[in-house]
């Protein structure tokens, strides 16, 4: 199959692009497309046989379901039995925009988009071609982000083109997505909402919506609430480091690897601090840390690009965005110092 790379107005998507890329949909084709978050790679819903389509793409777990992207009321509507009380200040407050919620799943809903479960994830995204694609298709669209499985989230075309060059049909290229880490997700279905994975929408913004709420913990036996934690996720080839110790500590790594091709991902501030390696990559200032999100799955993609043995990564500062960010580096992480 060839894959098209089609460039596309952030600002006003082209009719023209987005119809056509609502046809593929609509024909149970796959289609990857910019959201606010990282790119998506998309199905139509209420379609099984497409949807199953994403999961071969990606080789993805069949037991990890995917979010549900809607662009309107009506639209979630036809996808959730019920919106609970909870759902209504948030969406209010968060939609359209990176907030994922869980809600019990209608049954027109195929049970390969929701790994088999009786709840669906559903998110109204910001970006405006998502949105219109959306509403372009007329149905609600599946889509996990547009990686490989295990692989760093995408948030550029050309990181969708890496990973899916000859399997799907169609990218939408809508330049860098703003934020860089994926959606926050929110369970409402249990008695006190569980937030099941963090994002730019922090639980302190949701508790002053909501009130309290818990955090999911990882669970090694039993059965797991959100199937994809279990994976292992966002990891580069080379082996990542993260380094909470500051730069003595970055010092010392570079120094027993010292024979290993190691790429540093570091602050500005920090970037003359080291020598002895083979590339120093930048987040961007200490201080922004919506800078480094937005950068840090480019960078590691960077890195295994340019044949990083090993990656050092300097934590960053955990708020806002930053505990989101500090998640992803943790779970993409061999080790932690
Ligand atoms: P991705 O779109 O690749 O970022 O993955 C979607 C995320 O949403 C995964 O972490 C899933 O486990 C989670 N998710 C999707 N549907 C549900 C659901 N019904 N219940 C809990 N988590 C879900
Ligand atoms: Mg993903």
């Amino acid at each position: 199959m060839k894959t098209k790379v089609i460039k596309i107005s952030s600002k006003e998507p082209e009719k023209k692009i987005i119809q056509n890329a609502t046809k593929i949909i609509k024909n149970g084709g796959l289609v990857a497309f910019p959201t606010e978050t990282v790119y998506g790679l998309g199905a139509n819903a209420f379609d099984a046989k497409a949807v199953g389509k994403i999961f071969k793409a990606k080789g993805r777990p069949a037991d990890n379901p995917l979010i549900v992207h809607v662009s309107d009321k009506r639209m979630l509507n036809s996808v959730v039995k019920e919106i609970p009380l909870k759902a209504i200040p948030l969406m209010k407050k968060f939609w359209p925009g990176p907030l994922t919620i869980v809600f019990r799943k209608k049954k027109q809903i195929p049970n390969v988009v929701t790994a088999g479960g009786d709840t669906v994830a559903v998110r109204m995204p910001s970006h405006s071609v998502a949105f219109a694609l959306i509403r372009g298709a007329g149905v609600p669209i599946a889509a996990p982000s547009a990686n490989t499985s295990t692989r760093p989230s995408p948030t550029e075309a050309r990181h969708v083109y890496d990973d899916f060059n000859g399997k799907i049909p169609l990218i939408l290229d809508g330049g860098k997505t703003n934020i860089g880490v994926e959606s926050t997700v929110l369970d409402l279905t249990t008695k006190i909402p569980i937030l099941l994975r963090k994002g730019k929408i922090t639980k302190k913004d949701i508790e002053k919506v909501i009130g309290s709420i818990q955090v999911h913990v990882k669970k090694t036996k039993g059965v797991v609430k959100s199937p994809g934690q279990k994976y292992k996720h966002y990891a580069p080839k080379a082996s990542l480091i993260l380094v909470r110790g500051g730069i003595q500590a970055v010092k010392r790594i570079i120094s027993r690897y010292s024979k290993k091709k190691i790429f540093i991902i570091t602050f500005s501030e920090n970037k003359d601090k080291y020598s002895g390696v083979h590339e120093i990559y930048i987040f961007g200032k200490k201080q922004n840390t919506i800078a480094a999100a937005k950068n840090f799955f480019s960078l590691l993609r960077k890195c295994d690009k340019n044949g990083a043995d090993i990656i050092i990564v300097e934590a960053v500062i955990e708020n806002g965005v930053g505990e989101a960010l500090m998640d992803r580096i943790s779970r993409a992480a061999s080790m932690i110092v």
